[in-house]
């Protein structure tokens, strides 16, 4: 389905959704902006990172949001990330208005059904790639011995299944952002938002990250947004929006790559 079968009002909040997407769930927004707006500075004088961004990303997609340095990307997956809110317009999480959820909400949402995964892999310097996936299952309170089954799992379906014990200093770049991925899935969010997460990495890795991406995004159904500033690695991306100034001036769905 495509965003154009849509109708939102510009002003309001009636969102009318076409019979035949409400028939199939993975037509269903996962995410949709309505006219959003993003100023820093606090104020209409402010810098307008966000300008009026109309965006869908339904339940099961993986999209690029490219566009040069400054154009808005990280800003756009802080929203979709539910790190940040809009300053204007309206931001749908799974049918949720953001903007009616209170702080303590939207960490809680961000919690249970986001996975986040950075430029710079983030993960703990002292623990090894096992007990770095183990994490976010262990603070959701799983006992010990099936947080480690579970983490060791995922490991293995990114490909570290040999390489449990290492600590982040014993691994590759690719190898790190391997560990940070299996650490966004391992609770199996509905979203997994990556901002560059190959700004890091050499092509040849960074290949291999989106690959990875697009494996266990089939595998689980699970949706993925990710930002990059790197336009060779769009090639194998089906759909790329386009940031300029805070806009998005192409939204391109391309053959399955
Ligand atoms: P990108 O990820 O494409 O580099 P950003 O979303 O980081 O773009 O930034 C978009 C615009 O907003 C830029 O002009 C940037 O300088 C500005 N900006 C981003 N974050 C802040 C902030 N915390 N305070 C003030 N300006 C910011």
């Amino acid at each position: 389905m495509r965003p154009e079968r849509w109708k939102y009002s510009r002003t309001g909040r009636i969102i009318i959704v076409n019979s035949m997407a409400d028939k199939n769930e993975h037509d269903q927004p996962l995410i949709l902006f309505n006219d959003v707006w993003k100023y820093y500075n606090d104020g209409s004088a402010g810098i307008a990172a966000l300008r009026s961004v109309d965006f869908v990303l339904r339940k099961g997609e993986l999209v690029a949001v490219w566009g040069p340095s400054g154009s808005g990307k990280s800003t756009l997956c802080n929203l979709a990330g539910l790190i940040d809110e809009p300053c204007r317009g309206e931001l749908l999480f799974n049918g949720v208005p953001v903007s009616e959820l209170t702080d303590s909400q939207r960490s809680e949402k961000r919690n249970q059904t986001i996975g986040l995964v950075f430029q710079r892999f983030n993960l703990v310097p002292v623990l090894s790639a096992l007990e770095n996936v183990m994490l976010p299952l262990q603070i959701r309170g799983l006992p010990y011995s099936r947080a480690q089954a579970r983490a060791a799992s995922v490991l293995d379906e990114v490909g570290l299944g040999g390489m449990l014990d290492n600590r982040p200093d014993k691994l590759s770049g690719g190898q790190q952002q391997r560990v940070a991925i299996a650490r966004a899935l391992v609770n199996n969010p509905l979203l997994i938002v990556a901002d560059e997460p190959t700004a890091n990495l050499d092509t040849e890795n960074a290949e291999k990250i989106i690959s990875l991406m697009k494996k266990t995004g089939r595998s689980r159904n699970a949706t993925f947004l990710f930002s990059t500033h790197d336009e060779r690695l769009l090639s194998h991306v089906k759909r790329r929006v386009r940031l300029q100034d805070g806009s998005i001036t192409q939204d391109e769905t391309h053959r399955d790559q």
